[in-house]
């Protein structure tokens, strides 16, 4: 720990209110009475990933019956500052105020839940907030309810979005980008499908193991990330990763693990994961799993038990990416990759480039 840097982040901004236990969901109601007080349903808009349509929850259902605006989230593209902009459009259009958000589904839907809520105040577009510290005011009070357990998004003051003119993929970095209560219930994540379970899970993971294999630290965030990688290995390990007692292990996992990333910074995965998402598309769990496979070299332990975990889970991680791959695709993997100086600096140190050569980063995408 002596030769560890200092992150920088001197305060931390944890959500304001958290419920966790099966069947949590059934405490919606007082959640919305602590988050806004007396509220008129249609003035609360729902926004639900959209495997659940035609399967809306009760709770849920019974809000939409009352009035309020249920919205499907198409989470087969991960957000985009251009698809923020035009549902922001559309809510502005049907609602006359919105008192409330909430955001029902995996990392997609709370990220868009939290975008959505910022634009809602602030104004202008989403891409002008990509960044840190750039909403002004509030957002419209916000509860997430996750369905899907490992980004640890339910959590951090961040909402991940592609600009597809620009290519960048930045969140909107604020406190005001956190969710007001969130309800974490394990009964919702039983219909997720194993492989989706299983990359989804492992960013809490990875997230982790890259902020202890890095020098920025911060010991409350340490704490938290030995916790996660904890509950995470259990899970793993068990005889049925989807089991009640690991989906109640994993939320947990997902939640301590956003709570650990948002004090500190990750390392070398994250930013070749970054580099498939923006040059090939490839959803961001997924990604994470390709890439630390290939940076065994750099975490052989981390390496070696995803494989185990994964055969144990009769998972598998595609192979063979790598094979395709044109020149000029490298030439922007690599670009997407190098331009993450923070999370590499926090793995390799400032001269991350003398490790990560262009040869040495084209090689570790040639090996996918
Ligand atoms: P997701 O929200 O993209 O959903 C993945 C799939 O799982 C979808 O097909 C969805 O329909 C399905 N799904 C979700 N819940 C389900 C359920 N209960 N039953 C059946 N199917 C279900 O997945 P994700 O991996 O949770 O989120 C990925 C996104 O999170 C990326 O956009 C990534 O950039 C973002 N992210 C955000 C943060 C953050 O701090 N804000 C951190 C890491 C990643
Ligand atoms: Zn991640």
């Amino acid at each position: 720990m002596d030769a560890s840097l200092d992150t920088g982040v001197k305060v931390m901004r944890n959500v304001a209110h958290v419920t966790f236990g099966s069947g949590s969901l059934g405490q919606l109601d007082e959640a919305i009475e602590r988050v806004v007080g007396p509220v008129c349903s249609s003035s609360i808009v729902c926004l639900i990933d959209y495997f659940f349509s035609g399967k809306i929850p009760q709770t849920i259902q019974k809000l939409v019956g009352a009035g309020a605006n249920s919205i499907f989230v198409d989470s087969s593209h991960e957000p985009t500052t251009q698809g923020i902009d035009e549902l922001v459009e559309k809510i502005r259009n049907t609602v006359d105020e919105v008192a409330l958000v909430i955001a029902f589904g995996g990392g997609s839907t709370l990220d868009t839940g939290k975008a959505v809520s910022n634009l809602l105040t602030n104004g202008g577009q989403a891409a002008d907030y990509q960044g840190w510290d750039l909403v002004k005011r509030p957002g419209v009070p916000k509860i997430g309810i996750p369905t899907l357990s490992g980004t640890g998004a339910e959590a951090t003051r961040t909402c991940v979005m592609t600009n597809p003119a620009t290519g960048l993929k930045l969140g909107m970095n604020s406190d005001h980008t956190v969710f007001d209560f969130i309800i974490l219930d394990p009964l919702l994540s039983a219909t997720v499908p194993r492989e989706q379970y299983f990359f989804t899970g492992m960013d809490a993971y990875i997230h982790c193991a890259e902020a202890l294999g890095g020098t920025f630290r911060n010991a409350i965030g340490d704490a938290l990330s030995r916790e996660s990688l904890r509950l995470c290995e259990r899970v793993f390990s068990s005889e049925d990763m989807m089991s009640l007692e690991a989906r109640q292990e994993l939320m947990v996992a997902s939640y301590l693990g956003g709570c650990a990333i948002a004090t500190t910074y990750v390392g070398l995965i994250h930013p070749f994961s970054a580099g498939l998402s923006v040059v090939l598309g490839i959803h961001h769990c997924l990604a994470n799993c390709i890439a630390l496979r290939a940076l065994s070299e750099f975490y052989p332990e981390e390496a070696r038990k995803m494989d185990e975990w994964a055969s144990k889970q009769g998972v598998s991680i595609p192979f063979g990416i790598g094979r395709t791959l044109t020149q000029e695709q490298l030439v922007a993997l690599e670009a997407a990759t190098i331009v993450h100086q923070k999370p590499l600096t926090n793995a390799l140190g400032p001269n991350y480039r003398e490790t990560l050569t262009s040869e040495r980063v084209h090689r570790i995408f040639l090996g996918m």
